[in-house]
């Protein structure tokens, strides 16, 4: 079974000062965690100190985004080497708000997901059907061009330096996730994909669900066989249903998977 990750993406939350709480209580509860690994993707303007909080902890801290160019005029942009030197170790790319609200292509993220492994950065990539292309019929097709345009000419020599996520939009923050059986095909589906490209690697590499994962559905999506742990909006920005994902992760991990 490969080691689950919950990861928690905080969005545009939290004032300063609540994020620090957030950390803090999400550190206390991780202390000296083994079995399950935990990340973290605070406002790129608290990774500092959210990694300074949670040093010497099993806990990945991230960015929800980076450009791909080294330096330069970019106003308002971070790089891959600002988030590493800030303490970050993975970032998120291609999330969904950043393809649907912001307009970005799938050859942008490529060339993000290149600059992040470039830098020692962890991409966590998403990519996930809109409800109407499930309803058409077309969730593999999506997902293929969203994985072949992100991942095109990207080398991956071992399968720790990247992570999926399966993120259907119809799910992310409306409170209806996806049915386990309904993530569990489509990521069966994206392994199998995973595995034309990259061959028996694929056996190896984490795949996220998310899209509206909370304590009550969390256990029976992250049993699933090519389930290997949540990416989380709304219940990561509390404390409490956070660590109870991870304590339900664990629990899992300990006991193994029986679907
Ligand atoms: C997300 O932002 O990636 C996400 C899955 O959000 P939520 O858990 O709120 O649906």
């Amino acid at each position: 079974m490969r080691k689950l990750l919950i990861a928690g993406n905080w969005k545009m939350f939290k004032t300063f000062d609540e994020a620090i709480d957030l950390a803090k209580n999400i550190e206390k509860f991780v202390r000296n965690e083994s079995v399950v690994d935990v990340a973290v993707f605070p406002p790129a303007t608290y990774i500092h100190v959210v990694s300074s909080l949670l040093k010497n902890r099993s806990i990945f801290v991230g960015a929800q985004n980076i450009y791909p160019e080294e330096e330069g005029a970019f106003t308002g942009e971070i790089s891959a080497k600002m988030v590493l030197t800030s303490g970050g170790s993975m970032t998120i790319l291609g999330h969904s708000e950043r393809r649907n609200v912001f307009g970005e292509p799938n050859d942008f993220i490529c060339k993000k997901v290149k600059k992040a492994m470039a830098t020692g950065l962890i991409p966590v990539l998403c990519i996930g059907e809109k409800l109407e292309e499930r309803e058409a019929g077309e969730t593999e097709s999506v997902l293929i061009g969203q994985l072949e345009g992100s991942l095109d000419g990207v080398k991956i020599d071992s399968p720790d330096e990247i992570v999926l996520a399966y993120e259907p939009v119809w799910a992310i923050g409306t409170g209806v996730n996806a049915t386990p059986e309904q993530a569990q095909a489509t990521q069966a589906f994206i392994r199998e994909w995973f595995r034309g490209r990259y061959g028996p690697m694929a056996d190896k590499i984490r795949i996220l669900y998310g899209g509206s994962v909370k304590p009550s559905n969390a256990e029976k999506l992250l049993s699933q066989a090519d389930i290997d742990g949540a990416l989380i909006g709304g219940a990561s920005l509390s404390s409490e249903s956070f660590c109870e994902i991870i304590a339900i992760a664990k629990r899992i991990s300990i006991e193994g998977k029986c679907q």
